[in-house]
């Protein structure tokens, strides 16, 4: 199958390239990027004109977790403690596999709709979810979450371990990674175990971190640490790790999680509504720490829009260090593309847009009052377009919108 877009407005993300290029033509073959350039001449089974419209590299959601759909806007007036305890675990308890099946396929529906095409996942019966991410169509890393607060350890360690030897759902568009809930979740003993069966099969590592100042005492009680990173000093030197939140951070948490090469998944909206605070984004960026974007599950950060997601993490940054000149649109728009395709180790594949990699890359229609006029168009994207502006969706070559 061979679809041309023809004259679009082009943002590649792709540092080879110009930032912006107007007037190009991209060739998708199958589910590659087959050629950029002007004027393409080829023989193709289907045209997109995509005259006066702007094609970007679809968003890479780093932190989610896809069957929280349902349980959009059930925690205002929580901490996030509370809100675990009373409110989320009792109900995940009762959900059925169709629940979760159900759940991810409207999760996956409003990732198509505002412009995300790949998101990392962490839940559990995930069966159902890969099922539904193969029905959708969407890329997605996921895995069987870890913890063992509960006494329930070993068991979800052998599951994981089950998923990551098994057919299920075996596509390339999916692809397992270890994820272990939370140090405040975790044992140290446990947490060892989590590790290493990420360096056993070289698989990426994902975990939830100082996502507030309660969990910052529980690990430096539990753990017997001056430092949260202390934990990940000791543990994560050979494993290629996405902690998400990372809100309450000193200046040694950031100068070692610098030579762990961790990188961050950033869920603004999530932090704010839990009353998390605000991360030091800025300061983990000029540490030069890989920070990518990410929703968190819809409970806490509502929506999929990654948009949405890029707004406030510049008004964020901007307002809180009191400086206009931080997080300049087209660094945040990186964000939300490429630096999530370097935290997942899939730069070579997804990210920007350039011939090779796959065809993964969403066509938005600016052409409308709030975002007219146009005088700067990464500003435009950052701060004035929403989901609702994506026309058109395409995960590994096929238009899912
Ligand atoms: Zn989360």
């Amino acid at each position: 199958m061979k679809l041309l877009i023809k004259n679009c407005n082009l943002i590649s993300v792709d540092s080879n390239r110009d930032k912006y290029e107007e007037g190009i033509d991209i060739l998708i073959e199958n589910d590659i990027i087959k050629k950029i350039g002007k004027n393409i001449d080829e023989n193709v089974e289907k045209v997109i004109d995509a005259t006066n419209k702007v094609v970007m590299p679809g968003f890479i959601n780093t932190h989610a977790h896809v069957p929280m759909s349902i349980f959009k806007e059930n925690l205002d007036g929580y901490t996030l403690q509370e809100w675990l305890t009373q409110k989320i675990w009792p109900a995940e308890a009762k959900l059925t596999d169709e629940d979760i099946y159900n759940a991810s396929i409207l999760s996956f529906k409003e990732m198509i709709d505002t412009g995300t095409t790949t998101i990392v996942d962490m839940y559990f019966m995930q069966n159902n979810i890969i099922k539904a991410a193969v029905d959708s169509g969407v890329r997605i890393e996921l895995t069987r979450t870890l913890m063992d607060s509960d006494g329930e350890g070993d068991r979800k360690l052998k599951e994981l371990e089950e998923l990551i030897n098994s057919d299920i759902g075996r596509n390339e568009n999916v692809t397992i990674n270890v994820g272990a809930h939370a140090l405040y979740t975790c044992s140290e003993e446990y947490l060892k175990k989590a590790i290493d069966l990420a360096n056993k099969y070289n698989l990426n590592f994902q975990m939830h971190f100082c996502e507030n100042s309660q969990e910052v005492l529980d690990i430096k009680r539990d753990y017997n640490v001056n430092n949260p990173a202390d934990v990940l000093e000791k543990h994560l030197k050979n494993t290629n790790s996405i902690l998400a939140h990372c809100v309450k951070l000193t200046d040694k948490d950031i100068e070692k999680m610098k030579e762990l090469n961790i990188s961050v998944a950033h869920c603004p909206v999530s932090n704010l509504k839990l009353g998390c605070g605000i991360a030091r984004i800025n300061d983990l960026q000029e540490a030069g720490i890989n920070v990518a974007l990410g929703t968190d599950g819809q409970g806490s950060g509502s929506s999929l829009d990654m948009f949405e997601v890029m707004k406030f993490t510049a008004l964020l940054q901007k307002g809180v260090n009191e400086n206009p000149k931080q997080m300049p649109a087209y660094e945040v728009i990186k964000m939300a593309t490429i630096n999530g395709a370097k935290a997942l180790r899939m730069e070579d594949k997804i990210g920007s847009i350039a011939e090779g990699k796959k065809a993964d890359l969403i066509i938005l229609n600016l052409d409308t009052s709030v975002v007219n006029p146009i005088n700067d168009i990464f500003a435009s994207i950052v701060y004035n377009t929403k989901g609702s502006n994506v026309e058109t969706t395409i995960i590994n070559g096929k238009i899912l919108k």
